[in-house]
């Protein structure tokens, strides 16, 4: 083994391609392996901009693989951080059906939680909920007491360690520009010469798909991101949300709807909401890449999403340029906001895959090639779920 060669190669420094580099490499105490990570630090991107939340494994269709995986990732995250001293904190969630309308939509998310395997979920009625979040509004609601908030990036740093650790490196500044494969080899060409590795796993996040093609796997689906964006609650207001509370989402999107969540290192965030990007690693409203921007354009499957869901579109719009919009989405939940009580936080982009025919793919998607393996789709819940993908994709990659 040369310095610049080893057995297999990530590319992405977000929690999905550091937790597989981790398993990879505690496996097998003889195996080599790189990560790259083109921007100066680890967990840049969506892996430092989420809500922090464990999620408990309710939204996802049974025998999915985000069920499986979240539900068996939850725990997993949990016992990593009780093992590591990661701060965390179980502190449960509501989701409240705010109308009658709801209700059938709530239910089935309870059916989906019982099926999933996720303990302990309680019907509420609203005196009940109450007690447990007093400025909460609504018919009825679950209590999910298994949820939980972490800081993400902690955990990609802790899992940073392991891989140092366990002998593996990990470049940053070090965008991958080129791919090659040569004699059952990849050649991989970044700012810091050129690396060589018998394995490549595609963990790009928000260029997952362009990785994927430049690798040579044909593959149709293409990232369009979505933005979410949040306002923060203000700390003199902080009575009105204790911990979670969260909207019954709109089955037809992955996105949640906008919620409370409190954060790990203190504060309460309030979204996030779901707008096409104009950029794929852009965090503000003016963010634009003209390339990224002709890619959506150029591509069917954007205009079919489009034709389908332009109205909900066009109310997240409205919700990102008015603040008026947005207050009133909360207000659903927490009758008692006010519009002076928020004001803007942060953002992140979701890296969400679409299919030519306009679906928005719904279930984590990896994909073989000769010599790699892609993760093509890991939205939300894959911070959560990421030790137990790291097995999933640890089981691809041996079998291939
Ligand atoms: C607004 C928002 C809220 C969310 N809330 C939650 C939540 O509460 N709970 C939850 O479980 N999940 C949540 N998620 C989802 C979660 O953040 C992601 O599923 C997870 O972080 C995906 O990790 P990743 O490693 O695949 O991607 P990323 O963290 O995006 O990492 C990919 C990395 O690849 C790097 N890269 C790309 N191209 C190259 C290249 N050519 N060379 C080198 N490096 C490259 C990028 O710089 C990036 O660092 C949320 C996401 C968003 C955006």
């Amino acid at each position: 083994v040369t310095a610049k060669r080893a057995d297999f190669a990530v590319i992405g420094g977000g929690i999905v391609g550091l937790a597989a580099a981790r398993r990879l490499l505690q496996d097998s105490p003889r195996r080599s392996g790189f990560v790259f990570e083109k921007e100066p630090s680890l967990a840049f991107h969506q892996t430092g901009r989420n809500s922090g939340v464990i999620h408990s494994g309710l939204y996802y269709a049974p025998g999915s693989k985000k069920a499986t995986l979240c539900v068996e990732g939850a725990q997993r995250m949990i016992a990593f951080c009780r093992e590591r001293g990661i701060d965390h904190d179980i502190c449960g969630k509501l989701v409240v059906a705010t109308n009658e309308s709801e209700l059938p939509a709530l239910m089935e998310l309870a059916r989906r939680a019982q099926a999933n395997g996720v303990p302990g979920l309680r019907e509420l009625d609203a005196l009940a909920f109450r007690q447990i979040e007093p400025h909460c509004a609504g018919v009825k609601a679950l209590h999910v007491p298994g949820t939980g908030i972490v800081d993400f990036a902690g955990v990609a740093r802790a899992f940073a360690e392991d891989i140092t650790v366990n002998g593996g490196t990990i470049h940053t500044h070090c965008m991958v520009q080129h791919l090659q494969r040569k004699q059952n080899e990849w050649i991989l060409q970044t700012p810091q010469g050129e690396f060589r590795a018998g394995t490549l796993l595609n963990c790009g996040g928000l260029f997952s798909d362009r990785l994927a093609r430049a690798a040579g796997a044909p593959t149709a689906l293409k990232i369009v991101p979505f933005r979410g964006e949040y306002y923060e609650l203000k700390p003199e207001r902080s009575e009105l949300v204790r911990n979670l509370i969260y909207p019954v989402p709109d089955a037809r999107f992955p996105f949640l709807g906008v919620h409370f969540t409190r954060r790990i290192g203190g504060g309460v965030e309030c979204g996030p909401n779901a707008v096409l990007a104009w950029k794929r690693e852009g965090y503000s409203r003016l963010s634009f890449s003209p390339r990224d921007s002709v890619e959506t354009l150029g591509f069917g499957g954007f205009w079919r999403m489009a034709a389908k869901h332009w109205k909900t579109g066009v109310g997240e719009m409205h919700r990102s340029f008015s603040k008026a919009a947005f207050v009133r989405a909360l207000q659903k939940l927490v009758p008692d906001l006010r519009a002076d009580d928020i004001h803007p936080g942060s953002a992140g982009v979701r890296a969400q895959a679409v299919l030519a025919d306009g679906s928005l793919v719904n279930d984590f998607q990896f994909a073989r090639s000769e010599g790699a393996l892609h993760v093509l789709n890991a939205p939300s819940p894959a911070a959560t779920a990421s030790l137990a993908i790291a097995d999933e994709i640890a089981r691809e990659i041996l079998a291939s």
